[in-house]
């Protein structure tokens, strides 16, 4: 399982002045949209609330997320749905199989945290 902290990573072309449309789904899910991407973040231990060290699993629906991180949250039990994701080894975009995420999950769980107290 990976925490909300180690799913928000540095990225080259950081969105963080990019407007997130965050949609509770229910206690221990939340939808944003960024840039016409969807993410879906769960919430794994509804206990700790949403903080950063809340474990939670995760899906993007753009490319970047599917070749090089899709597998890598495999591994850590941290993808959301994997039965909708191809999870073959990236051995391009992602070697060492570093976990991490794409610009869309970093941008929404920052809204996430910034919003829910
Ligand atoms: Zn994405």
């Amino acid at each position: 399982m990976l925490t909300i902290n180690a799913l928000i990573v540095k990225q080259k072309h950081d969105l963080s002045n990019e407007p997130v449309q965050l949609k509770q789904m229910g206690l221990d899910f939340y939808e944003g949209i960024v840039n016409g991407h969807q993410v879906v973040v769960k919430n794994e231990k509804k206990s700790l609330g949403w903080t950063p060290s809340t474990p939670v699993k995760v899906k993007c629906d753009c490319p970047n997320f599917q070749f090089q991180w899709a597998y890598s949250l495999y591994k850590q039990d941290a993808l959301l749905d994997p039965q909708t994701f191809n999870l073959t080894p990236p051995k391009k975009t992602n070697p060492a199989i570093v976990a991490g995420s794409c610009k869309h999950v970093t941008r929404v769980l920052q809204e996430i945290l910034k919003t829910v107290k």
